[in-house]
């Protein structure tokens, strides 16, 4: 294993470990439900969104170490930014995932997402990290449009 890659192993660990905004938000806030049950990754998103920003997030998280780093890189990543630049971090985060020349987001912006695209070796794992992302898109959805949110589920 390469320097950066034990790198990125104790970045991810890091997260899995000391998870970053990990618990619930009373309501008014959002609540939004995902799961990936190929893993058995379970995972509730608490979103409060006040003045066009991401005011305040918590994650509550059962599942495997990838889908929990994420969920915990993915909180730091967006806490108290507005939501068009959480709008870019999404698409910088899939891009990377899932094209398989990775993104064109730079790696300051990226900051600790960067380390996931390990991941990508492993095909069925990047359903885990791409968890709690696709439920901050239903979670965002659901503010826009005022609509309830609907459970997420990875297939
Ligand atoms: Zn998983």
């Amino acid at each position: 294993m390469s320097a950066v890659e034990d790198l990125y192993r104790e970045i991810i660990l890091d997260h899995y470990k000391n998870p970053r905004y990990k618990g619930e938000l009373p309501l008014p806030a959002l609540k939004v439900e995902g799961a990936n049950p190929l893993c058995g990754d379970q995972l509730s998103l608490y979103l409060e969104v006040r003045e066009g920003k991401i005011h305040e997030l918590r994650i509550r998280t059962l599942g495997c170490s990838i889908s929990q780093a994420s969920a915990s890189m993915m909180a730091e990543a967006i806490k108290g930014k507005e939501l068009k630049e959480v709008e870019e971090l999404i698409e910088g985060f899939k891009e990377m995932m899932l094209n398989k020349n990775g993104t064109s987001m730079s790696a300051e912006k990226l900051g600790d997402l960067e380390t996931l695209q390990g991941v990508k070796k492993y095909p069925v794992r990047i359903k885990c990290a791409l968890l709690p992302w696709n439920t901050l898109i239903e979670a965002l959805k659901s503010i826009k449009s005022q609509k309830p949110a609907e459970r997420v589920v990875m297939e």
